[in-house]
């Protein structure tokens, strides 16, 4: 007899391993998720004032180095090539951003090449921190004060409510520093957008016999005792009931707005200063593109501090948080056939790909654990960018 699975959450964490689990033939799945929608933060629809194909919950760009990763989404979805060229609003004008040779010598005013632009951006480091103990020490060492304060400090604030020095300094290392022109925001072998949209994948990874999904069901433990196991993508605290507090996540907030033609001329531009209360617009319409449209539809990005009841996002992992998930990891191990997955169900910031190759790895295994991902360990930022950091 096939053995009865509950899997909570409809993201991609909870639609591969639903997904995989169907195909193998010996279970059955009852998907629940809260929203009224599945694939979770990755949602997408197309609008219906402007055609535009819109991430709801923000922008979302697919990129991964695993070959295996990249050809499972592309089963489900053609991608459209897409490359990430953000651009950055500062005290000092526009600029191409991750720094790059070309944000340096514009924002310097020279012509250098790449190995004298790495030698002048190393004698503006300052040599008298060895190991960075926080985020901005880290931008102080490697990239020196005039590129951290118009590129760092006030986005970093207004992004994570904190300032600066209280943050780990690998939240940096995400974002690469290049002494060339390669403007890419991401380092991946492989990136793109799904051309349908992110919705169609999940909708067809979850469009199976033996999969039945409930939207808008929310479940708490006593729902699991009927299933052999219970793949768990939600908060990990709301899953205890809160019961030792609450984890700290920031929610993002957009304010949509609708303009004719063109409004900024690229998908993401970011607001680096401290005195604009955004970090950063989104126009939707040039992620696809390969379409056209007339109307356009941008979003300002707003970050806070997730209160209960806000759709929580980058989890916060200060050392606060860092206790009390110590706290509940213990909880959660002692928690007999449940495994915790996704980025809320690990509390660890992870991207789309990350999550399914996670959720690959795990559906192939015959034993499962309470974490694929270890919580707790040192590198808490991994990451979306594979490259090297500041
Ligand atoms: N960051 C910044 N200014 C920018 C972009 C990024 O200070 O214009 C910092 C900020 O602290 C952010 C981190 O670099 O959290 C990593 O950037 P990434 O683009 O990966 O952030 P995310 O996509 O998670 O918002």
């Amino acid at each position: 007899m096939n053995k009865r699975v509950a899997v909570v959450g409809a993201g991609f964490a909870g639609a591969v391993l639903a997904h995989e689990l169907a195909r193998s033939g010996r279970f059955l799945i009852d998907v629940f998720e809260a929203r009224d929608h599945v694939a979770g933060n990755c949602h997408t629809y197309r609008d219906a004032a402007t055609g535009v194909m819109v991430h709801q919950y923000g922008p979302h760009i697919f990129q991964t180095n695993r070959e295996d990763v990249w050809r499972y989404v592309n089963r489900f979805a053609e991608f459209g090539p897409f490359t990430n060229r953000v651009k950055a609003i500062t005290t000092r004008g526009v600029f191409s951003l991750p720094i790059n040779l070309l944000t340096i010598n514009q924002f310097f005013g020279k012509r250098m090449s790449p190995r004298d632009a790495a030698a002048f951006v190393a004698q503006l480091g300052d040599r008298r921190i060895a190991e960075p103990q926080n985020l901005e020490e880290q931008a102080l060492k490697f990239l020196g004060r005039e590129l951290y304060d118009a590129f760092f400090y006030g986005y970093t604030k207004k992004q994570w409510g904190v300032d600066p020095r209280n943050l780990p300094a690998s939240i940096l290392k995400r974002l690469p520093v290049r002494f060339d022109y390669d403007d890419n925001y991401y380092d991946a072998r492989y990136q793109g957008i799904p051309i349908g949209g992110y919705t169609s994948i999940v909708e067809q990874l979850l469009d199976d016999p033996a999969i039945a999904v409930h939207l808008k069901q929310h479940v708490t433990r006593a729902d699991f005792r009927g299933y052999e196991h219970t793949f768990y993508s939600g908060p990990l605290d709301a899953y205890f009931d809160y019961e030792l507090g609450r984890l700290q996540y920031r929610t993002l907030r957009f304010e949509r707005f609708d303009a004719e033609g063109d409004y900024q001329g690229n998908a993401v531009i970011n607001y680096c200063e401290e005195r604009v209360p955004f970090t950063r617009i989104s126009e939707h319409k040039h992620f696809t593109p390969w379409e056209s449209h007339e109307q356009t539809v941008c979003f300002r990005e707003y970050s806070d501090l997730a209160a209960p009841g806000d759709t929580p996002y980058y989890p916060l992992r200060l050392n606060d948080d860092k206790d009390l998930l110590q706290r509940y990891v213990s909880l959660a191990e002692r928690e007999p056939n449940v495994t915790f997955i996704g980025r809320l169900g690990t509390y660890r910031y992870l991207d789309m790909h990350l999550v399914i190759a996670d959720s690959l790895d795990l559906a192939k295994r015959s034993r499962w654990p309470t974490f694929t991902q270890p919580p707790l360990d040192k590198s808490p930022e991994r990451t979306k960018h594979s490259g090297r950091a500041a």
